[in-house]
C-alpha cells in the first residue's frame, strides 16, 4: 500500500480479551473503518499517528494490529490501535483519526503471553524510532488532524 494512509472512524467495544489487563489497551475501530482498512492493507502490525475525540488536539504515536480473531474461528476481523499515551479515562464511542505510515511485521500466533508482549514492546520501539523521521513527524500537522475544528 502507498503510505501514508488516513482513516477516520469511531472506537467500539472489542472482544474483551483483556488487552488492558496486559497494559496494552487497544482501541478497536468500527466496522466501516475496518472495511476500508482491509481493502488497503494486508493483516499485520502497522505504526503511525492517532488523534482521539474532539477536544484533545494532540497527535500521538500508535501501533496498530490488523487481523482475524482465532477465538471467533477467524470469522471476525479487527483493527486495534494501541496509542502510546496514558489516558485518564476510556474513550469508547469517540471519534478516532489515524495516519498509517508503515508496516512493521506480519501477525503471529504466540506460544506464550510473554512472547507476545515482548514483540509488542519491540513494535513500540520501532514505531517511536521511525516516527522521528522528519517526513513522518510532519504528518502530525496533516489536514486530517488540523481540520478537526
Ligand atoms: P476492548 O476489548 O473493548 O477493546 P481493551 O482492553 O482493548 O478493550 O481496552 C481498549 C479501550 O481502552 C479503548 O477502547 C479505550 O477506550 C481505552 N484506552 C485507554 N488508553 C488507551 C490507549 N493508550 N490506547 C488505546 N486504547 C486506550
Ligand atoms: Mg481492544
Amino acid at each position: 500500500a502507498p503510505y501514508p494512509i488516513s482513516v477516520a472512524g469511531t472506537v467500539v467495544k472489542g472482544f474483551g480479551r483483556g488487552s488492558k489487563e496486559l497494559g496494552i489497551p487497544t482501541a478497536n475501530m468500527n466496522e466501516e473503518a475496518l472495511e476500508e482498512m482491509f481493502t488497503e492493507f494486508t493483516t499485520g502490525v502497522y505504526y503511525g499517528w492517532a488523534q482521539v475525540g474532539k477536544t484533545d488536539k494532540t497527535v500521538y504515536p500508535m501501533v496498530m494490529s490488523l487481523g482475524w480473531n482465532p477465538y471467533y474461528k477467524n470469522e471476525k476481523r479487527s483493527a486495534e490501535v494501541h496509542i502510546l499515551h496514558e489516558f485518564e479515562s476510556d474513550f469508547y464511542d469517540e471519534s478516532i483519526r489515524i495516519i498509517v505510515t508503515g508496516y512493521i511485521r506480519p501477525e503471529q500466533n504466540y506460544p506464550s503471553l510473554e512472547a507476545l508482549i515482548c514483540d509488542i514492546k519491540t513494535d513500540i520501539e520501532v514505531a517511536k524510532h521511525s516516527l522521528k523521521r522528519k517526513a513522518y513527524d510532519d504528518l502530525r500537522n496533516d489536514e486530517l488532524f488540523t481540520k478537526n475544528q
